[in-house]
């Protein structure tokens, strides 16, 4: 059997998507920017693609520009707010728990003379409104609080901190790569500035996405080229990929009720059997306010790459920490910055489900995940010496 359990990874590309985007290729290939009407047709579905984002999102189709995904949509909202609101100060608030995308830029940031404050959060993951009251100055320009984390699934009070940026005049961007198709997000009510998003976590293709930037905001260009996306960001519209998000944007929203019931009740029924089946297993993160679709545990006294590398074995897909951290040996920032052990955070696997996922495969899982586990103790010093069958020196 093979088990594919790290969407948060990334996600196929579902039929329906693929099928919209072929004739994007090789039919419909004029250049979206050409008069003529090989380049009419193209900007069609350009703009089909840009209204679908932006009704997932409740704002304009004017503050949609497509970028190459997640990863420049958060550099450009980083360094484009943080460099236009130089004048009025060089501080940025982020979190301790933010994906790679946002942590590397913002030490990129700090090199280049911005002050960075990386906020704590709580033992559940979660950002608490009086840290971030705290840590503000009469600089802070900009604050960036990720959506939903990527690694244990906690959802941030996004409505709370951007009420407070409004309130103090902050610019306020999000990281909703994990969180877009999965949770309701309304930028007017929520009061965001800058979004990132990014089609491959919805079923949609890999090297696409989109970033939000709210009407009159001031931010500087990332990329600098040609006219496109209203001459904000250079680079000839990848048509066949921008109808891709379009369509898995519009597919997952009209979806999402549906799939996240699903997707949850087989999530719950995963944590029942790891807590109940196998000892020693620490749940991470916030139970309630996560994504549906995440678990996140720590097997203590083994490594989470021996166990993966078993379960890979028996054609089961985990991760061990982000996608980008896993195969290195760090444990992940995410568990350290929630106050798991740094050997507790060395065995941590997340479990990341999605849309096809089925009872039998969960079963096919935890079956072999005990099997593998209950193995991996028998070799370990760290479990022999927890019960007492070596001598603690
Ligand atoms: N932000 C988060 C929270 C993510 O999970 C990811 C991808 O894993 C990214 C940003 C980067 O997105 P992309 O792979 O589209 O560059």
């Amino acid at each position: 059997m093979k088990v594919y359990l790290d969407h948060a990874a990334t996600t196929y590309v579902s039929g329906e998507v693929l099928e919209y985007m072929l004739p994007y290729f090789n039919k419909t290939y004029g250049n979206p920017n050409s008069l003529h009407s090989f380049g009419r047709e193209a900007r069609k579905v350009v703009d089909i693609s840009r209204a679908a984002v932006a009704s997932a999102l409740n704002c304009k189709d004017s503050e949609i520009y497509f970028t190459s995904g997640g990863t420049e949509s958060d550099n450009w909202a980083l360094r484009g707010a943080a460099y236009a609101n130089l004048k009025k100060g060089n501080h940025i608030i982020t979190t301790k728990i933010e994906h790679h995308a946002v942590l590397s830029c913002c030490k990129a940031l700090e090199k280049e003379g911005f002050n960075i404050t990386y906020l704590d959060v709580n033992s559940e993951g979660l950002v608490e409104l009086d840290t971030l009251k705290n840590a503000i100055t009469d600089k802070t320009t900009l604050i960036s609080v990720m959506f939903a984390n990527n690694e244990m699934g906690a959802i941030q009070p996004i409505k709370e901190v951007g009420k407070f940026c409004k309130e103090k005049g902050i610019v306020f961007h999000t990281d909703a790569v994990q969180a877009i198709g999965a949770e309701d997000i309304d930028i007017v009510d929520m009061n965001i500035d800058l979004l990132s998003l990014s089609a491959h976590k919805f079923y949609g293709p890999k090297g696409i996405g989109a970033l939000y930037i709210r009407n009159g905001l001031k931010i500087d260009k990332l990329i600098y080229g040609g006219a496109q996306e209203r001459n904000m960001r250079g680079g000839t519209t990848n048509t066949p990929l921008i109808a891709g998000l379009g369509k898995a944007i519009e597919t997952a929203v009209l979806n999402r009720e549906k799939n996240n019931e699903k997707i949850r009740k087989l999530r719950d029924y995963l944590i029942k059997r790891i807590e109940s089946e196998i000892p020693y297993s620490v749940f991470n993160g916030h139970r309630a306010q996560r994504l549906s679709n995440n678990a996140n545990f720590s097997f203590e006294f083994i490594e989470g790459e021996s166990i993966l590398i078993s379960m890979d074995l028996k054609g089961i897909a985990l991760s061990s920490g982000s996608a980008c951290t896993s195969g290195s040996l760090e444990p992940s920032h995410v568990l350290l910055a929630l106050g798991v052990p740094m050997a507790t955070a060395h065995g941590s696997i997340r479990f990341s489900l999605g849309i096809e996922n089925t009872k039998e495969e969960i079963d096919y899982t935890v079956d072999n995940l005990k099997s593998i586990i209950e193995n991996l103790r028998k070799m370990s010093p760290l479990f022999k010496s927890e019960r007492g069958e070596v001598k603690k020196v």
